[in-house]
């Protein structure tokens, strides 16, 4: 068979916000946990469509609303693929993850649920994997568990299996942690959960892009994620629900396009997807992830994946010859692109902002995980993410930067 060599060089110079210096030396982007860069393809989608196809969607029969409408709904049949869908009316258009997990909460759980009912959830969910459910317990009386977390960052799988009992109505679950970088057993966690009856939720915003994905396969009814995080723009994702259960749904906001028949006291709803998409959505986003998910396809998500976990690995070598530094999360085998740790010589936000002045940008603090970060004692921690357009050569940088920040603040 042939062996494709990627030139992750190349892919890096599709991504022109990377070309520039910050602080006098070449920017180092390894923040893409919390939001990636965009190739030129994505950026020119934008101007294309503002530039000629500009219009509502949905609501005309000229013919620039239809040339948008066009563009707009073929991307939920592109999305639909790219996940493996069975069908692209299972496909939600949201603002991202967050508000995909707060459509489920409002709209499914608050019709479902009931005081005994049993929410199940883990202590390494991202906080938007956290509060709609503890809103959605509130309001319906239902109840919340926690799976445990391991010192080596993994899921206590022993105490899933005792708190999996049949109370159990939803089991929602972090598919990367984007604070450990562990990979959750989702496919397993699923299966098991189905076998007691529960609906199924999988938080895909740190997988979706990194590992190649398939609803098929994993057998979730929900999976929700962002398109900011997979080289799309900001404020548009997606929510995926499995048809028969988004049909039983009720609404959750009201307004235009998403009625059959309006009264003053009363109003029919059309079918999903239509149901949950109330008001103009953000076409312009739509169309940008339509060409993200061209551009990480056209790269390959096993390449994408194994670059991802390459350069994982190199961080976590290098980063483990620096004293001091104690990293969070798996040390070994299959990891999310992101890797975590602690210097016991510095705060995280010193450290960060010591890597800023040498051109590198990282994240520091609780990354919305503030349970996590009480479980392993830290009052927070620093992140380097990583995605398709960064090199070993920046490893090497972030570990010569982080050698230097020791020798600074010890
Ligand atoms: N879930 C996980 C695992 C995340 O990493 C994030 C963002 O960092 C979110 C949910 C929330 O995503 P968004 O802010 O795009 O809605």
């Amino acid at each position: 068979m042939e062996r494709i060599i990627m030139d992750w060089q190349r892919i890096r110079s599709d991504f022109p916000i990377l070309d520039q210096q910050v602080n006098g030396h070449p920017l180092v982007y390894l923040d893409s946990a919390a939001s990636s860069q965009k190739p030129r393809a994505v950026i020119d989608s934008l101007v294309r469509f503002y530039e000629r196809d500009n219009a509502n969607v949905h609501r005309a029969l000229h013919e620039l609303s239809n040339r948008a409408t066009d563009a707009f709904e073929s991307v939920r049949g592109k999305v639909a693929r790219f996940i493996g869908a069975a069908s692209e009316d299972e496909i939600i258009f949201t603002r991202g993850t967050t508000e995909g997990i707060n459509l489920v909460a409002n709209s499914w759980a608050c019709a479902n649920l009931k005081p005994g009912d049993v929410i199940l959830t883990s202590s390494m969910e991202h906080h938007s994997g956290l509060v709609p459910w503890q809103l959605a317990a509130q309001r319906t009386g239902a109840t919340l568990r926690h799976i445990p977390v391991l010192d080596d960052g993994t899921l206590d799988m022993d105490a899933f299996e005792k708190l999996l009992t049949p109370e159990v109505r939803l089991l929602s679950i972090v598919h990367i942690s984007n604070s450990l970088g562990t990979i959750n057993p989702v496919r397993e966690m699923v299966a098991r959960a189905k076998k007691t009856g529960a609906v199924t939720l999988v938080d895909a915003a740190q997988s979706t892009g990194h590992v190649p994905l398939n609803i098929a396969d994993i057998g979730c009814d929900f999976l929700v994620f962002s398109g900011h995080k997979i080289c799309a723009p900001t404020g548009i994702g997606v929510l995926y629900g499995r048809y028969s259960l988004l049909e039983s749904m009720p609404p959750w906001h009201g307004g235009g396009e998403m009625i059959l028949q309006v009264r003053l006291e009363a109003s029919t709803y059309k079918p999903p997807p239509a149901r949950f998409e109330a008001g103009t959505p953000d076409i312009a986003g739509v169309i940008g992830l339509g060409a993200a998910i061209d551009y990480l396809q056209a790269v390959g998500l096993e390449n994408i994946e194994k670059h991802g976990l390459e350069l994982a690995s190199r961080a976590l070598t290098r980063l483990d010859e620096i004293p001091g530094i104690r990293i969070l999360g798996p040390k070994s085998g299959p990891r999310g692109s992101l890797v975590a740790f602690h210097a016991e010589w510095a705060h995280p936000h010193d450290l960060v902002e010591f890597a800023n002045s040498h051109g590198i940008a990282m994240r520091g603090g609780h990354h919305c995980t503030q349970p996590l970060m009480k479980r392993f004692q830290v009052p927070g921690t620093t992140r380097a993410s990583f995605y398709l357009y960064n090199t070993p050569e920046e490893i090497d940088r972030l570990a010569e930067v982080l050698a230097a920040a020791r020798k600074f603040f010890a």
